[in-house]
């Protein structure tokens, strides 16, 4: 018996159980404290109710021999991918049809499980700060050496995002042949504009690299010049896979659903420089092989999400987070702290004050004003320095922790 050893790479203090731990063992010190979590990236708000209408529904489909199913397409319905293909891209011009497609149970698992398709050999660049899971899953699969001091992993190329660059870093100066990028990103909350995004597709396209493109947060664009899919770039849909999840729009963190577009047209060398391989054709196999399928109901839930209520629904929703991102970011700017992101994402990232390292900005925000953030630095060795700060609460949690840190901090 052998076990993956690659596993055995990681870094023992993953950033959520390490805050978790932090607050633990405050609040068994200070059990009256009433801590105000602003750390972890989940959604708050209950289900629109368009989306809860359609999946009772569903459910009594369910309690009836005439109207009950049994397993699906594993690709996912049809009433559903149609759906995302005609609201989320064709209405945006983009050419993604609906069999191009592949509904599934979360952006996280997507993003892990597509590495199943591509080989070991690739070099693999990320930026810094980057969603730990990008990074993580291919230190996993064995992708990567150790990792330094800081926490980069040998093999790696990390393109560092900071406010000395405008969270826009410069495109890879070595060849690299993946390419993570997510947009808005988190953390940083910094959008992606046609221009830098048609670099990236012509990057991709001239060193036959791949984008896997996580637009989690699409839904929280408001500045009408930002490219909500890849695929609005020309050429997109020969060297990007995008993923998107109802997790952050419609609040489905708990219910799970998203969807990865693989378009027919991005395409990989075969073996020993054999015809070029459709990453669609892998894919199906992959997923057809390994997953079995959204729950019918929830599938009924997202497809809901697109009818005009839903929208609506959903619209507000996102209103609502984004104005609970602008009070944090007026707050602080009002106290003197340089913020980023906030305007395009549900996240607020701070610089901290007088250079704090990230964990004992951490620290003191907690023992001062018993608030939770997420230290930048758990998202990469650029992000020392930074802090973030989520949207995602109530509007009375979000203002009774302003008043805190205007007192505090
Ligand atoms: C929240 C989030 C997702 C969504 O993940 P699900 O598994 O669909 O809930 C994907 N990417 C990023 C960067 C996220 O923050």
């Amino acid at each position: 018996m052998q076990i993956n050893h690659h596993s055995l790479k990681l870094q023992a203090g993953y950033l959520f159980p390490e805050i978790a731990r932090r607050v633990d063992a405050f609040t068994t010190a200070q059990p009256d404290a009433d801590v105000i979590r602003l750390g972890i990236g989940d959604v708050t708000e209950p289900l629109p109710p368009a989306i809860v209408a359609a999946m009772h529904d569903a459910l009594d489909e369910m309690s009836r021999r005439e109207t009950f199913r049994g397993y699906g397409p594993e690709q996912g319905y049809a009433f559903l991918r149609e759906k995302i293909a005609e609201h989320d891209y064709q209405a945006r011009g983009c050419a993604v049809d609906a069999d191009e497609i592949f509904v599934s149970d979360g952006s996280k698992c997507d993003t892990g499980n597509f590495l199943d398709v591509l080989g070991a050999g690739n070099r693999i660049a990320v930026l810094d700060p980057v969603y730990p899971v990008y990074v993580d899953t291919n230190v996993m699969a064995g992708h990567t050496g150790e990792a330094d001091t800081e926490g980069r992993y040998e093999g790696l190329v990390y393109l560092p995002a900071t406010a000395d660059n405008d969270f826009a870093p410069a495109l890879p100066s070595e060849p690299v042949d993946l390419i993570y990028l997510c947009y808005p990103n988190n953390p940083t909350g910094a959008v992606a504009g046609h221009a830098a995004l048609k670099a990236w597709v012509e990057y991709a396209r001239a060193h036959d690299a791949l984008i896997l493109f996580d637009a989690a947060y699409e839904a929280y664009i408001t500045d009408p010049d930002v490219p909500h899919s890849i695929y609005e770039i020309e050429g997109a849909t020969e060297v990007a896979v995008e993923l998107r999840s109802f997790s952050k729009n419609a609040g489905f963190t708990g219910t799970r659903c998203a969807h990865t577009v693989v378009p027919r047209g991005v395409t990989a060398p075969g073996p020993g420089g054999s015809d070029r391989v459709p990453l669609h054709q892998l894919w199906t196999r992959r997923h057809t092989t390994k997953f079995n399928g959204v729950s019918y109901i929830v599938q009924r839930g997202a497809e809901a999400a697109y009818s005009d209520e839903g929208r609506a629904q959903i619209r507000s929703l996102v209103d609502f987070y984004m104005e609970n991102a602008s009070i944090i970011s007026r707050t602080l700017t009002e106290l003197g702290i340089s913020v980023y992101g906030g305007t395009n994402a549900p996240y607020i990232w701070l610089r901290t004050p007088d250079g704090e390292d990230s964990w004992s900005f951490f620290d003191r925000l907690l023992k001062q004003a018993h608030v939770v953030g997420t230290p930048g630095s758990g998202f990469g060795a650029a992000g020392e320095g930074y802090f973030r700060i989520s949207a995602f609460n109530s509007r009375e949690n979000v203002g009774e922790a302003m008043r805190r840190i205007r007192e505090s901090v």
